[in-house]
């Protein structure tokens, strides 16, 4: 039997992947290397708050274009150098740097926890942060409320297809670490609460019995994969939980305790599909930032062709050809996942060109 995947290639490009920021881990356990950075002359800050990314005011409204340019909203790191050790809500996560004639920091700052505060009292601070003339920062309450009120916020899925890849790292970073922030907020082991260490990406439990812990993230595997038949067609899916009825993407899930991942892709697959999988081959990761979760993409090959849907998270699935997949996108039929995902390159790596 032909099988395709013999002529499969890993993917040569995923869009979440690591800019070329140096992460800089030995200065990590220095409590001090924030607050040192931010005072640095080129050190930028950008910001994150409940899942969403700060970006310019007024960029919001590029999310709806295909085509437009969008960078994150980047406030001088000495403009919150003396303000940040005021406000213990603002989480701060040591990104990196780039090299330079002199290193160029990033810091990035949670403001999950700050309270919202009105407009007309954010014009006044933000319209500080590029005032030279004001070097005392004696009104540095209400810098990062205003900050919430004055940036526009948008989504990871509306910014990566419209950003640069150094951007896109630093955003699927500090969004991975605040997601992480929001739901640990205290220690596992004992319950106690935890507090900022490592520059941000770590926690340390603040209970003294339990020798002041140190926590780190639990990224979370989880599998996607594209299943091709003998005759290369392709399985697509609706799940039930998707809002947009007309997305059509292919199989995923987490890796349960004890598996590895050749068992996930199968035992999902037969599970959604009723499909049972061979061989299957890597074709690359990135990370997916909602739940720390690491994606891992396979291509299988298929051992059965009769289709039977779960029925409670699968609605549908069926097999395609190009030509049958091509007809559905351009009737309006199905649409395919969004240019941020795993899922659309790997698709596009059947489908042999760009949708
Ligand atoms: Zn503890």
């Amino acid at each position: 039997m032909f099988s395709s995947l013999a002529l499969t290639q890993a993917l040569p490009y995923l869009p979440l992947v690591q800019g070329d920021i140096a992460y800089g881990v030995e200065r990590r356990a220095d409590p001090h290397l924030i607050d040192d950075v931010l005072r640095e002359a080129g050190t930028s800050v950008v910001l994150t708050r409940a899942g969403l990314l700060a970006v310019p005011f007024g960029q919001r409204a590029l999310t709806r274009q295909s085509t437009a340019h969008m960078r994150l909203a980047m406030l001088p790191g000495q403009y919150v150098a003396d303000a940040l050790p005021h406000h213990p809500e603002v989480k701060a996560i040591y990104l990196g740097s780039y090299a330079g004639a002199a290193p160029q920091h990033v810091v990035a700052l949670d403001l999950t926890d700050v309270a919202h505060q009105s407009p007309e009292d954010a014009a006044r601070h933000v319209d500080d942060a590029f005032d030279d003339a004001n070097g005392g920062h004696d009104t540095h309450d209400g810098i990062f409320a205003s900050a919430v009120a004055r940036f526009d916020w948008v989504d990871l899925r509306g910014f990566a297809p419209r950003a640069s890849a150094r951007e896109i790292g630093q955003a699927t970073t500090m969004l991975a670490l605040s997601n992480w922030f929001a739901y640990q907020r205290h220690c596992p082991h004992c319950g106690y609460p935890v507090e900022q260490a490592m520059s941000g990406w770590a926690q340390r439990c603040t209970n003294s019995e339990d020798d002041f812990r140190l926590l780190f993230p639990r990224v979370e595997p989880a599998v996607i994969m594209t299943v091709v038949d003998a005759q290369d067609r392709l399985l697509i899916q609706h799940n039930k939980a998707w809002k947009n009825p007309l997305l059509y993407s292919v199989s995923a899930g987490f890796v349960e305790a004890g598996e590895n991942l050749e068992h996930a892709c199968r035992r999902e697959t037969f599970e959604e599909t009723g499909i049972r999988v061979g061989e299957v081959k890597y074709l690359g990761s990135q990370p997916w930032p909602y739940k720390i979760s690491l994606m891992m993409g396979f291509k299988g090959q298929a051992l059965s062709t009769d289709i039977q849907v779960d029925g409670e998270e699968v609605g549908d699935a069926r097999w395609v050809t190009r030509d049958e997949y091509t007809d559905l996108l351009v009737t309006g039929q199905i649409e395919a996942p969004g240019k941020a995902t795993i899922a659309r390159v790997m698709i596009e790596e059947w489908y042999g060109r760009q949708i």
